[in-house]
């Protein structure tokens, strides 16, 4: 989950560059698109909020799948249809941020973190990955806007809704998941994930830093299970998490830095949207999944 400060920053800088449309329920939904499938991870997951069927098994799935085309092409038919109007479309477009960034970084991120797992077995390869994220989240932050996580609210990555910008994600999520998997999902249940994703997305704001230091504190002997979703201050010094010594993390010697991965998504954006205007899903993903 954490990296939502990333995935945020990177759909505004798309905005900009894009010159996408700005009125408030644009921003609104395009900041909600901008969190892609991960907004399903929250549902039902969260402490106190555990109860019932879960879809977060479809957020995993919509990642994993070897070729999210069939999500593209409902996308745009979505477009076709003029689904939601200008909203709609916002949503569309950061949900294709999510897309490209996470395919365009989240290699790097799964390396790094079973490379970290090796160097401290005691934690999960899965909160490694958290604990990068929550550090990239930080370093992004400064070297995008100079803030630190005290100025920024996670929270703030999902505005609230009003009811008819609500319908318009929903039914977005409904046309993905059917499209995905072939699956009818009730409504109730696609209205819960908004709920428990704005929910979830409050627990890991963390402005005076003190949920991450007592948490850090009381996991000390521990695996770094809620610690790892808090944005650190800063980033521990002990730890290269953005590569900036280059070490070989990819299968083909890659040895990127975080920061360079990032800039190329955001080069890469123009060609992409254009691609997705004009051509056909598969050429779209270039068979290229999210992870
Ligand atoms: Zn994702
Ligand atoms: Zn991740």
């Amino acid at each position: 989950m954490p990296s939502m400060i990333t995935h945020w920053l990177f759909a505004e800088k798309v905005e900009e560059k894009l010159g996408f449309g700005c009125s408030q329920a644009e921003k609104n939904l395009r900041l909600w698109g901008a969190q892609g499938p991960d907004i399903l991870f929250c549902h039902r997951t969260m402490p106190l909020r555990k109860k019932g069927e879960s879809l977060s098994d479809y957020g995993h799935r919509m990642h994993t799948m070897a070729d999210p085309a069939p999500l593209i092409a409902a996308l745009q038919q979505c477009e076709k249809e003029g689904l939601g109007g200008a909203p709609g479309r916002a949503w569309r477009q950061g949900f294709l941020c999510h897309y490209l960034l996470d395919r365009t970084c989240h290699p790097f991120v799964t390396a790094r973190a079973q490379w970290l797992h090796e160097q401290l077995p005691v934690q999960p390869v899965s909160y490694c990955h958290q604990e990068i994220e929550a550090s990239l989240d930080t370093m992004m932050l400064r070297r995008e806007t100079g803030q630190l996580p005290q100025e920024r609210a996670v929270h703030d990555a999902l505005p609230p809704l009003g009811d008819s910008e609500k319908e318009i994600l929903v039914l977005h999520l409904e046309r993905l998941i059917q499209a995905g998997f072939h699956t009818h999902v009730p409504k109730e249940l696609l209205y819960q994930v908004l709920k428990d994703a704005s929910y979830a997305f409050h627990l890991a704001t963390d402005k005076t830093g003190l949920k991450r230091m007592l948490t850090r504190r009381w996991e000390r002997k521990k695996t770094w299970r809620i610690s790892s979703r808090l944005l650190p201050m800063t980033e521990d010094p002990q730890w290269d998490h953005a590569n900036l010594d280059h070490a070989v993390w990819g299968e083909k010697g890659e040895d990127d830095d975080f920061f360079a991965l990032y800039d190329r998504a955001v080069e890469e954006s123009p060609t992409f949207f254009a691609l997705y205007q004009t051509n056909c899903a598969e050429q779209v993903t270039a068979h290229i999944p999210f992870c």
